[in-house]
């Protein structure tokens, strides 16, 4: 049997216990009705769910090779459906009802159909609720994965009607050599995508993304010679990095209003105002993602100054800014970088909140600036 485009080789060297149980699960084509995936994040939940997702519609044994396996490895399968919370709330209730709608229909390519969950600790009680029964009796044809952090955050009514499966944490290091020995690439740029992302599913699509790889340069850029910088050069700087995390998402937009403008002529009004009100919660989603990213980056820098303050930085999270991360080692006291790390926290929840990006950002690099007095 070949192992090109198993999605299950991807959890190989992070989670050998998951990989085996599900090796097991696969090769005897036998499915539970609903699976619940906890771990922190960046332990390759997703990763697994969609390695599962490709055992449960490839009708060859997970064969890497067929059109099913090739659709789940590129995400565009129909019968694998992926949900995330689509407000800063969590599920939208009316998400879950279009969910429910959805499961009688007969799957388009497979025999079964798979969705997966993310984020499960955010459901909200009235779309757990919602969900409850459809999770205990589902369609034949159906299997759920649920993908959260801990079971304590998720109602036990869901939890009981899943089995579970349990991910332990991946180490940076076990990262770094999983992402070299797939991707054949050095362990500085695999640090370099580490350093603002979570997982190895995230990290595998920012090397693949020319924008996300700018967006992290234009932030952390942000932190050079940042003591010498006027209120301007600040601004510039702040709309610069915002401006290329929303670079990432434009693709997305543009694609999406062609389909909005082709699907004018055949939909109704409501119906043509539901798509666009669910395309712009998808590029919020998308552009907060895009922040995130940046934050985590900047953050990163921030700790490997951290580190080279105490004497050891080996293998630094952000190695092509690391005269920069010496510089604000050596004009920064250790309790300052702090306050920086807390201010940066702070942005990150201000933008899940909905704060203004360009905004945030200016009053970040300023109050981080004032630290440098
Ligand atoms: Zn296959």
């Amino acid at each position: 049997m070949t192992l090109t485009g198993r999605l299950l080789e991807g959890i190989k060297y992070s989670q050998n216990e998951v990989y085996s149980f599900l090796s097991n699960v696969i090769e005897q084509n036998s499915y539970g009705h609903a699976y619940l995936f906890l771990g922190p994040s960046g332990s390759g939940k997703l990763e697994a769910a969609r390695a599962l997702a490709q055992g449960i519609l490839c009708s060859n044994s997970c064969c890497g090779i067929c059109d099913d396996c090739q659709r789940v490895a590129s995400d565009t399968h129909p019968d694998l459906h992926t949900l995330s919370p689509q407000s800063a709330q969590g599920y939208l209730i009316g998400q879950i009802r279009d969910l429910i709608n959805d499961l009688d229909y007969k799957p388009m390519l497979s025999q079964h159909k798979v969705y997966i969950l993310n984020d499960a600790q955010n459901l909200t009680p009235s779309s757990a609720n919602a969900l409850l029964k459809s999770l205990e009796e589902p369609p034949g044809s159906v299997v759920f994965i649920l993908l959260g952090t801990s079971g304590d955050a998720i109602l036990p009514t869901i939890v009981s009607r899943c089995q579970t499966i349990t991910f332990k944490p991946v180490s940076h290091e076990t990262m770094v050599l999983a992402l070299t020995s797939e991707l054949g690439i050095l362990p500085e740029k695999a640090c370099e995508a580490l350093s603002c992302c979570t997982s190895l599913e995230q990290a595998r699509s920012f090397l693949g993304s020319v924008p996300r790889q700018n967006a992290r340069k234009f932030a952390l850029d942000c932190f050079t010679n940042l003591s010498r910088a006027d209120s301007q050069e600040l601004l510039n700087r702040a709309k610069k990095a915002v401006q290329a995390a929303k670079d990432i998402v434009a693709d997305y937009k543009e694609s999406s209003e062609t389909l909005v403008n082709e699907q004018a002529k055949l939909l109704s009004k409501t119906a043509i105002h539901d798509l666009e009100e669910q395309q712009k919660r998808e590029i919020a989603q998308r552009e907060r993602m895009a922040y995130k990213e940046q934050l985590h980056a900047m953050r990163s820098l921030l700790r490997d100054s951290l580190t080279l303050q105490c004497g050891y930085c080996e293998q630094p999270t952000c190695p092509d800014f690391i005269n920069t991360s010496k510089e604000i080692a050596q004009l920064l006291c250790p309790t300052s970088i702090t306050k920086a790390l807390q201010y940066i926290q702070s942005c990150i929840e201000a933008l899940e909140a909905n704060a203004t990006p360009l905004l945030a950002y200016e009053a970040l690099l300023m109050k981080i600036q004032r630290l440098y007095c």
